[in-house]
């Protein structure tokens, strides 16, 4: 195991408390295996989350950078799901009424396969450059022609060749380690120029706290931050944060900054004294949380009920492999077609597609993602299922 970390990389602080411990992990939980064999064989890591109480900052202490390979085959795109399209669609409106991006720059940072940004180009007319290490230009359809161009890279200012005008950061934080030097190199990007609109989507963590929310921590995540804590690592960079707030079933924290002009801060940064006492309150709340479901899970599968859970990405891997379930859960769907007929690290679960419940009926369907629900009933019910339907 690495040695932890004992200063706090967003504020520098060393009052740091342990909150959460898990002793070997998926390094990759996006990842999709061709074999059960090799996805049992997943390299793990621990996870050792500790607390700021200077900031509010909680991060994996022991992470290892080296372990993630972004490259590789990730398969984080949320875009088949109607419902993160829609969101995705109204935020780069979002966008386009605040900021005027027509004929100006935007990059974006760990843009993934790039749909968001070729999103904001249709909407706003700006010239688009996205980098990220894992785009694959075969993926996106429709970008031959439009002013988008994409660098396979991790972001580094040194290779931004133009000072963009606008700055877009959406669920890339949250793999950063190292998040005051990150800033330190989105300010590097921007030349010192105070014009520059920057947008950021990030997880929150207050309600994983909050709901001991357990299988929203995976090895990927290194970073997390609430309203407040997100706000206090810009400010600390030397930005004010112009709009702060949460998104997606209040999953997502949307944050808007500019480089200061010395804009007092907004009431939503104010969290601090209430993420401490969530912080403290855990270690508790979060065994609790797992006792929970690993009863479920046991209860229905030891009656002979077939228990199958909605969602192969991130969120369905921690779930698993957080408590060690394996034959306790028959089958995971997933509605991404490049997801289905591989296998999840750790337990090595197959992934298979809604068509695949027909043939055999669940008796419970866990949804990994409440936002979900309606949208996975719509389907079962169309399909002429009824199973007990539940969200984590
Ligand atoms: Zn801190």
């Amino acid at each position: 195991m690495p040695e932890s970390l004992q200063t706090c990389p967003a504020c520098s602080s060393k009052h740091l408390d342990e909150i959460y411990r898990l002793d070997a992990i998926p390094v990759q939980s996006c990842i999709l295996l061709d074999s059960a064999a090799e996805a049992r064989d997943f390299p793990r890591r621990p996870l050792v989350l500790k607390f700021c109480d200077d900031c509010g900052f909680v991060f994996n202490s022991v992470f290892d950078l080296s372990q993630v390979d972004y490259a590789s085959t990730t398969e984080e795109s949320q875009h088949f799901s109607g419902t993160f399209n829609r969101f995705a669609k109204q935020l780069a409106a979002e966008v386009a009424s605040l900021y005027d991006l027509k004929g100006k720059r935007t990059l974006e940072i760990g843009c993934g396969k790039g749909e968001f940004l070729q999103e904001l180009v249709q909407q706003t007319g700006t010239l688009g450059l996205g980098v990220d290490p894992g785009f694959i230009p075969e993926r996106l359809p429709g970008a031959d022609g439009q002013d988008i161009h994409f660098q396979r890279e991790y972001f580094d200012p040194a290779t931004i060749a133009e000072t963009p005008d606008f700055v877009a950061c959406r669920h890339t934080l949250e793999h950063i380690p190292a998040v005051g030097q990150f800033m330190a190199d989105i300010a590097t990007a921007i030349r010192g120029r105070k014009d520059v609109g920057i947008f950021f989507e990030t997880p929150d963590v207050r309600r994983v706290l909050d709901e001991g929310a357990f299988w929203d921590i995976y090895y990927e995540h290194c970073s997390y931050f609430t309203l407040g804590s997100h706000a206090r690592l810009f400010r600390q960079a030397g930005m004010d944060v112009t709009k702060l707030y949460l998104a997606y079933d209040d999953q997502y924290i949307i944050q808007y900054a500019e480089p200061s002009t010395g804009r007092p801060p907004l009431p939503e940064e104010d969290d601090l004294d209430a993420v401490r006492a969530l912080a403290k309150a855990f270690p508790e709340r979060v065994a609790e949380s797992r006792a929970y479901w690993i009863d479920f899970v046991r209860t229905r599968h030891g009656e002979g009920k077939r228990v199958a859970i909605w969602g192969g990405g991130s969120k369905g891997v921690s779930f698993l492999t957080s408590n060690d379930l394996r034959t306790e859960v028959a089958q995971v769907i997933d509605i991404n077609p490049f997801k289905q007929g591989r296998y999840l690290p750790g337990t090595g679960h197959l992934v298979s597609g809604p068509g695949s419940l027909k043939e055999a009926p669940p008796d419970t369907v866990i949804v990994m993602n409440p936002i979900y629900m309606k949208e996975i009933g719509a389907d079962l019910a169309a399909m002429g299922l009824n199973p007990e339907l539940v969200a984590v």
